[in-house]
């Protein structure tokens, strides 16, 4: 039974402040008098506490933590009534929303052990999710609109750590996880403020680049993989910080090394091949295939977690189609790694992908102003998930066609051109 955190020694203590003050001043850019919601998975305490400090220290108004742990979950799962499953702290949720609504910035630990619900019941598993997504839905809105200022950043949890790093005992490999997640979130430098201005000023560049390009479509080909993306009438490509609607510029995801945009839900064909598993609510999902007409996936398989997958594409009719494409380098640091986290936080930034499920409002010109009749009428999908899987490697090359039909390359070897 894992009660408190135990291997807080084995985490260099410096990085792991740093991490935190990154975590407040670039992810989140807290202001002052700014209250602060936070959630952790309960073995992310001591990152939580700096983060508490750090918020203070900022001038936040009041930060409210709330914690999640694995025994308890597994609890519901072994013990809860069948009718458990269809439910969810929807009061909660809703209080969540209000507390965005009164200014509130959202903060999110990631870390939980991505095993966690592997061994349990798919069907529970996707009915709990799918009533947690309904009720999350009004604040997740939130931040899925960018009204607000959000972040979210990881934490070495031990049976994370164990996942990543089999053949290591539990305290070498929590010490080797959290070194892949100072490196990767860029606090292991001096200045890892002045780091992100830097990384942030090319993310920058590249999505200024693609505006200017104004494709109407990329096209992928490699192994497995011969798919033809629309992009979204009006889409605009965005990378790095970025401006939330309440003014604030913050870093939602740390670490990040992609530039993304809205494909166009009715207009992506082909198929395509998933280069890297997919951790998905504690299911791995392998060699994820599947085949798009109209932009709908028409057929799917995968060689490991198939169920889990055809369940997650039933979720709802725009859980078959593209709410988001990204392009990342096959060299960015987390890829040159060559560690596979489980995580879609760190393995979505070692590759290109897409995602199934809701687009961001904010991959629009002018997207603030856009009602949600004019995203739909754009090719912008709306859906209860958004979930984000690998089809990038050394071996896929992308073309950048525009309405004329005329090509330029993109990417070659999985490098930009
Ligand atoms: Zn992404
Ligand atoms: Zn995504």
């Amino acid at each position: 039974m894992t009660v408190l955190p135990r291997f807080e020694t084995s985490i260099d203590p410096v990085k792991l402040e740093k991490l935190a003050e990154v975590a407040v001043q670039v992810g989140l850019r807290l202001e002052r008098g700014q209250d602060l919601v936070m959630t952790a998975p309960m073995a992310a305490l001591p990152l939580a506490r700096l983060i508490t400090k750090h918020a203070y220290m900022a001038g936040a108004g009041i930060v409210t933590t709330f914690f999640a742990d694995e025994d308890m979950t597994l609890s519901r799962y072994a013990h809860a009534p069948d009718e458990s499953f269809d439910k969810a702290s929807g009061w909660l949720y809703d209080g969540m929303a209000k507390a965005f609504e009164n200014g509130a910035a959202r903060l999110a630990i990631a870390g939980d052990n991505p095993m966690m619900l592997s061994a349990q019941d798919p069907a529970k598993v996707a009915r709990a999710n799918k009533a947690n997504s309904m009720a999350y839905k009004p604040a997740l809105e939130h931040i899925s609109n960018f009204d607000i200022n959000w972040h979210i950043c990881s934490y070495p949890n031990p049976a994370w750590a164990r996942l990543v790093f089999p053949g290591l005992a539990e305290e070498e490999a929590v010490k080797k996880l959290a070194d892949a997640i100072f490196a990767a979130s860029r606090v292991d430098v001096a200045d890892p403020i002045a780091a992100w201005g830097d990384h942030n000023a090319q993310l920058r560049s590249r999505s200024t680049w693609l505006n200017g390009e104004r494709f109407s479509a990329l096209h992928f080909t490699g192994p497995g993989t011969d798919l033809r993306v629309g992009l979204a009438d009006g889409h605009e490509w965005h990378g790095g910080a970025s401006v939330a609607k309440n003014g604030i510029t913050c870093n939602p995801n740390i670490p990040t090394e992609e530039v993304f945009t809205t494909p166009h839900a009715l207009k992506v064909e082909g198929t395509v091949s998933s280069t890297k598993p997919l951790s998905h609510q504690g299911t791995l999902i392998d060699d994820i295939q599947v085949r798009f007409e109209g932009g709908r996936i028409v057929e799917a398989k995968a060689s490991k977690g198939e169920e889990v997958l055809q369940k997650v594409l039933d979720t709802d009719e725009g859980a078959r189609r593209l709410g988001e494409v990204a392009l990342v380098p096959h060299s960015s640091p987390i890829s040159a790694s060559g560690i596979l986290f489980y995580n879609t936080l760190f393995d979505e930034n070692a590759s290109c992908h897409i995602a199934l499920g809701q687009c961001y409002s904010k991959c629009f010109l002018d997207g603030a102003s856009l009602s949600q009749e004019q995203i739909t009428a754009q090719g912008g999908n709306s859906s209860l998930i958004h979930i984000d899987w690998m089809i990038g490697s050394d071996k896929v090359d992308i073309d950048g066609v525009r309405a004329d039909g005329s090509v330029t390359p993109v990417m070659r070897g999985g490098e930009w051109v």
